[in-house]
């Protein structure tokens, strides 16, 4: 099974706030921005050179946290009931 079938089985119920918190003066600086293509779910883009993410997807995974090289990314999991479930198919 592809990682992308699996994530297809997962259910995800969405918090209004997002979990995640950018520093933006901090993604300005940033000569990578690798959290556009390190994220798996594809959350972070770039919209007139400004980083974005959008929580709503989100795997929990972590990695972008990881990867921010300048510490711009302030996370936290979602509120309780709240983010992803995991299903296994
Ligand atoms: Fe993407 Fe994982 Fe970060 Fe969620 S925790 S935004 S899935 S990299």
């Amino acid at each position: 099974m592809k990682v992308e079938d699996k994530v297809a089985l997962c259910a995800i119920k969405q918090h209004a706030e997002s979990h995640i918190q950018l520093d933006t003066s901090l993604c300005e600086k940033c000569p990578t921005k690798i959290c556009i293509r390190a994220c798996p779910a594809h959350l972070y883009t770039l919209e007139q050179n400004e980083v974005k993410v959008d929580h709503s997807g989100c795997l929990e995974c972590g990695t972008c946290l990881v990867v921010c090289i300048l510490g711009a990314v302030s996370w936290n999991y979602p509120q309780g009931g709240f983010g992803i479930r995991y299903r296994h198919g």
